[in-house]
């Protein structure tokens, strides 16, 4: 009887979850979450290998094909991550190959791991004092290269030939003498390379801070002794030490020898938390491995590598770095778990805020989850006991939140002989005076561009996308018309291209146009504005933010770039220029998020010595949002929103799926969702509701008609395998493409 290792491995690219089984050739070294090549009718196919076993396989009545080989050495997946995948396919509705393929860094999808590597230089002989006499005089460069190789013992070929000067036609000497050999060895892009970080030391900390650090350890050791533990929340207001806490946490994990994730929601946005990061654990810099959307894939690939072979211990990355493959997980923590930024808006449409916590608790970790605006979600789940809620109230040092000022710019208007205005009185007077102090000022505006859109006055005409269903904003320094949603691009009429007036007016103000606006009002200040239009090139906005931390800069102006994790003790005033943008959009969370963009951009005010001040301005003064933000009452918005939310079934009291259908042909689009609707209302459970067939509020984006249909229940499980047993058999034509979002973020 023949006893043999087979393994069934699931394919690449496959629509649906079909694995085939296959021989493990005698001495090659497979596990599951190794990636192979086999034998897939008459070509070969990448796959994963999801079970390993050893079987009888006489009796199996047909033969199999043995693998091919494998893609790398060791497996790319953890067993943990491999058993993750499991959940998010079933759980998004999204094939699982699908969403192993998005765990892995591009360059080791493939046939083989695409590795940097570069030419070396290695000593071939030992070098005696004979050899190196026999160099002189013209060949002292050659001497000097094997002195070099003696030091090092290799040396890369480009350092040789550059730093050290050694000619290429000496090098090629020695080596065909036979001194020298040229090898390829694996190198590693490294991000920080060439940056040195001063080491920062631990702070001690607060009673607050301690209390919270204390319940971490609590839950490590809990889950040491094999006990399940549950989330925590930590509630703290802005400045109130959460970063120095998650910086203590890792410390004690990778103590422990255990390694951790910290999620935070853009680096790029953010980079100085990942300075803090980097600055505490200057010591132990090989150890973190930094993933943001600014490195080359080659340089992500190989950060993840490292996290791969064990050398990275603390990774610190957007949403996709909780599949990092670390293995002893010990802690993860998601710094600012409301930011939306967690929730993948392709597929798979995952939320990765709420994989954490799933891998926590497959894995047996510890999660933290931290915000000063905790999104209502995760409240909920404090509040029916999911979670464990830990907070901190005070500020660093006491310091006071800062004042808010709600100004109602309906009167502003009233005021003003020239129409709308941008900047109320009470804004510019305090503006006058923190300038005069040389204290710093930070305005805020949610919209980029010069004015959001141009329109006639004599016949109504609004500049619309050719391609979207959407206005078009003016960029001035461009001198163009842009489509803020597909980019799309055209020369402003001078006149009216349905009556030819030419009295065309821009309407609604962009951060464009502010800057405009403020350089001729405060023209001593100096100014500077951040948005994606403004910060284009890389490590602009780093330099911006490190002129403005040294008072290089008075006022900066900017977008939601400005509205999170920074730090600058000289800024006392804030103003947010239309608090109302993003309030009257048709998606139950817009007040939600409202109140955590106030909450959030108020909190960059008075973090030093200097007590700060917000202006808020709006049209709805006593909008909930507005009227909770403005007396940092958390607990009362969410007492408040809640009961709401509550009221009409919104989550987080029940799930959503959104389903889209996408076609260049409007029919088409909407006859497919017509037919999947009537299939998902046959047998439909009494629980789950669903929406007519009806058009996105987008309905036109890059030319793709958009219908929609929206599906509710209390049970996530219940509406994903309805779902599921509809789709199943049914095929849409191929011009029509049909995606689910399951707990979507947004509605559009
Ligand atoms: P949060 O993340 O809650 O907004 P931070 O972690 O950014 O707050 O802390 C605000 C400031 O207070 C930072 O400059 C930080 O270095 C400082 N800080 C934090 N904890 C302490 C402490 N225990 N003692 C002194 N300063 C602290
Ligand atoms: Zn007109
Ligand atoms: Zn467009």
């Amino acid at each position: 009887m023949a006893r043999e290792r087979i393994v069934k491995v699931l394919i690449d690219g496959a629509t649906s979850d079909l694995s085939f089984t296959y021989l493990v050739p005698a001495g090659l070294r497979v596990e599951t979450g190794h990636r192979v090549r086999v034998p897939l009718r008459n070509r070969s196919a990448i796959g994963t290998v999801t079970v390993l076993e050893e079987i009888e396989t006489d009796n199996l009545g047909y033969p199999l094909k043995p693998i091919l080989g494998v893609v790398s050495e060791d497996p790319f997946l953890t067993a943990g991550l491999m058993r993750l995948a499991e959940w998010i396919s079933s759980f998004y509705l999204t094939p699982i190959e699908s969403v192993i393929r998005s765990m892995l860094p591009k360059p080791s999808r493939g046939e083989e791991e695409k590795r940097k590597t570069a030419k070396f230089v290695e000593l071939a002989v030992a070098l005696s004092p004979e050899i190196l006499e026999s160099f002189s005089g013209r060949q002292k460069k050659h001497r000097e290269a094997l002195v070099i190789l003696q030091e090092q013992g290799s040396c890369p070929l480009t350092e040789l030939t550059g730093t050290h000067g050694v000619s290429r036609p000496a090098l090629k000497a020695l080596q065909e003498r036979g001194f020298v050999t040229i090898v390829d060895r694996i190198v590693s892009r490294d991000p920080l390379g060439e940056v040195e970080y001063l080491e920062s030391a631990p702070l001690v900390l607060n009673d607050e801070q301690r209390i919270v650090l204390d319940q971490v350890f609590e839950s490590s050791r809990l889950v040491e002794a094999g006990e399940k533990v549950k989330p925590i929340l930590l509630y703290g207001v802005t400045g109130s030490g959460k970063t120095e806490v998650y910086l203590q946490a890792i410390q004690r994990t990778i103590e422990a020898g255990k390694g951790a994730i910290v999620l935070v929601p853009e680096i790029a946005l953010t980079p100085q938390t990942a300075d803090r990061f980097k600055q505490r654990f200057a010591k132990i810099k090989d150890q973190v491995a930094i993933l943001h959307s600014n490195l080359s894939e080659g340089e992500r690939h190989d950060e993840w590598r490292k996290v791969l072979d064990q050398k990275a211990r603390i990774v610190i990355g957007a949403r996709s770095a909780i599949f990092s493959p670390i293995e002893n997980l010990g802690l993860i923590v998601v710094d600012e778990e409301h930011e939306n930024s967690y929730k993948q808006d392709t597929s798979p449409r995952y939320q990765a805020r709420d994989i954490a916590v799933v891998r926590g608790h497959l894995e047996g970790c510890p999660v933290l989850l931290g915000s000063a605006t905790p999104s209502l979600e995760s409240w909920n789940n404090v509040l029916s006991g999911k979670y464990d809620l830990t907070t901190m109230r005070l500020r660093i040092d006491n310091q006071k939140l800062p004042i808010i000022r709600v100004i109602d710019m309906r009167n502003e208007g009233k005021k003003s002989q020239s129409g709308p205005t941008i900047l109320s009185t009470r804004l510019r007077l305090a503006m006058e005076q923190r300038l005069a102090k040389g204290e710093q000022i930070i305005l805020f505006l949610n919209r980029r561009g010069f004015a959001r859109n141009i329109l006639c006055p004599e016949c109504g005409y609004v500049a619309n996308c050719r391609h979207c269903s959407t206005t078009m904003t003016l960029h001035r320094k461009e001198d163009r018309l842009i489509c803020h949603i597909c980019g799309f691009s055209q020369l402003p009429p001078s006149r009216c291209p349905e009556c030819s007036s030419r009295s065309i007016v821009n309407a609604g103000y962009g951060t464009e146009r502010v800057e405009e606006i403020l350089r001729q009002v405060f023209t001593e200040a100096r100014i500077s504005r951040v948005d994606t239009d403004s910060m284009r090139k890389k490590g602009e906005l780093r330099n911006t933010l490190n002129a403005f931390r040294s008072k290089k800069i008075d006022i900066l102006l900017g977008t939601q770039m400005i509205a999170k994790g920074l730090h600058f003790p000289n800024v006392t005033l804030v103003g947010i220029l239309n608090a109302d943008v993003g309030l009257y959009i048709p998606d139950f969370r817009a007040g939600e998020r409202t109140f955590q963009l106030l909450t959030q951009v108020a909190g960059r005010a008075g973090r030093g010595e200097l007590e700060g001040e917000v202006v808020v301005q709006t049209y709805t003064p006593h909008h909930p949002s507005i009227q909770f933000a403005r007396h940092h009452d958390f607990d009362g918005f969410a007492e408040y929103e809640l009961a709401m939310r509550r009221q009409f079934n919104h989550p987080p009291f029940s799930h959503l799926a959104l389903i889209t259908s996408r076609s260049v042909h409007q029919e088409r689009a909407e006859f497919s969702l017509k037919t999947l609707h009537a299939r998902l209302k046959r047998n439909l459970p009494a629980e789950i509701s669903l929406t007519d067939p009806l058009p996105s509020p987008l309905v036109k984006s890059h030319d793709q008609w958009r219908f929609q249909i929206v599906l509710k229940s209390n049970g996530a499980r219940r509406l994903a395998s309805h779902i599921r047993e509809v789709m199943k058999d049914l095929t849409f034509p191929d011009d029509v493409m049909v995606t689910i979002d399951i707990d979507p973020y947004s509605m559009s």
